[in-house]
């Protein structure tokens, strides 16, 4: 996965951006007021995620936020305001930030922004930009908007956490009725931490990504085919094969699990499709 930079935007900025609108509710006096308190969470937020404790802040702030007085304001504000009001341009330079694409499955091009705290339980947190992740449409809307306590279901965060260099995500290629097709798996590297492992599986079959990426992998072999098919008459099956693995290292070196990564290597690695299966789909 390839993450955006952590945003230079601040809750400062948001509420400044907000305050037009609070003010036509009236409740510009209020929740400036509440400021000091925001900026606090922001410090809060920031120093435990560069710490790798962010989990235990949110945890240990888990139902405290709920019953909040200014909740339904705060939520307001980030709905009416930042997402369709003066604050639109920091919501849009937020999501322009994710040029690799949603921050979840990588595919997609970010559309919305979810709250990796949910607002809903974490109000304090709504306007706070550390907490504004860029996702697709689909990516937010199928998480979950409730907070679990379990570590091994903490979804990544794009600016804190860090899946490294190695490779994880794979893919098997073969032959299927009238077709060919790729199966996506995680193989958590071996020296990761347990919980970072657990997290991995969880993020991949949480979000549905493997029949996403199949359906991916589906769609970019019918683009390849021929081309695969004319490398192949050439240059005989080790011929193609060097070529899938040419494409398949300009992918790594730009993000070892992105799905075309896997697929390539999975391809030049499949005896079938490099022996001329492609002839046959
Ligand atoms: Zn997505």
């Amino acid at each position: 996965m390839r993450w955006p930079q952590k945003p230079t935007i601040t809750v400062e900025d948001v509420l400044k951006a907000c305050t037009p609108w609070l003010a036509k509710q009236g409740w510009d006096v209020a929740l400036n007021g509440r400021l000091p308190e925001l900026v606090g969470q922001q410090r809060r937020y920031r120093a435990a995620g560069e710490t790798g404790e962010l989990f235990t802040l949110l945890a240990s702030e888990f139902g405290g936020q709920c019953n909040d007085e200014d909740k339904d304001r705060l939520t307001a504000a980030y709905d009416r305001a930042l997402v369709g009001g003066g604050g639109r341009k920091l919501y849009d330079a937020l999501k322009a930030a994710a040029i690799y694409g949603c921050t979840i499955c990588g595919v997609a091009k970010p559309e919305t922004i979810d709250h990796h705290a949910p607002k809903a339980v974490f109000p304090l947190l709504a306007l706070t930009p550390l907490n504004l992740v860029p996702a697709c449409g689909p990516c937010n809307q199928g998480k979950s908007n409730s907070f679990s306590t379990d570590p091994a279901k903490q979804p990544f965060h794009p600016y804190f956490d860090d899946l490294g260099t190695d490779r994880w995500l794979f893919a098997d290629v073969r032959r299927a009725d009238g077709g060919v097709v790729a199966e996506f798996s995680v193989r958590p590297p071996a020296d990761w931490p347990e919980v970072k492992a657990q997290r991995l599986t969880h993020h991949f079959t949480s979000n549905k990504l493997a029949p996403m990426f199949t359906f991916e992998a589906s769609r970019r072999l019918a683009a390849r085919r021929r081309k695969d098919m004319r490398s192949h008459e050439r240059t005989g099956p080790e011929g193609l094969r060097d070529a899938l693995m040419e494409d398949a290292d300009s992918f790594a070196a730009v993000d070892p699990n992105d799905w075309e990564t896997a697929w390539l290597y999975a391809l030049a690695d499949c005896d079938w499709y490099i022996n001329g299966g492609m002839k046959d789909i």
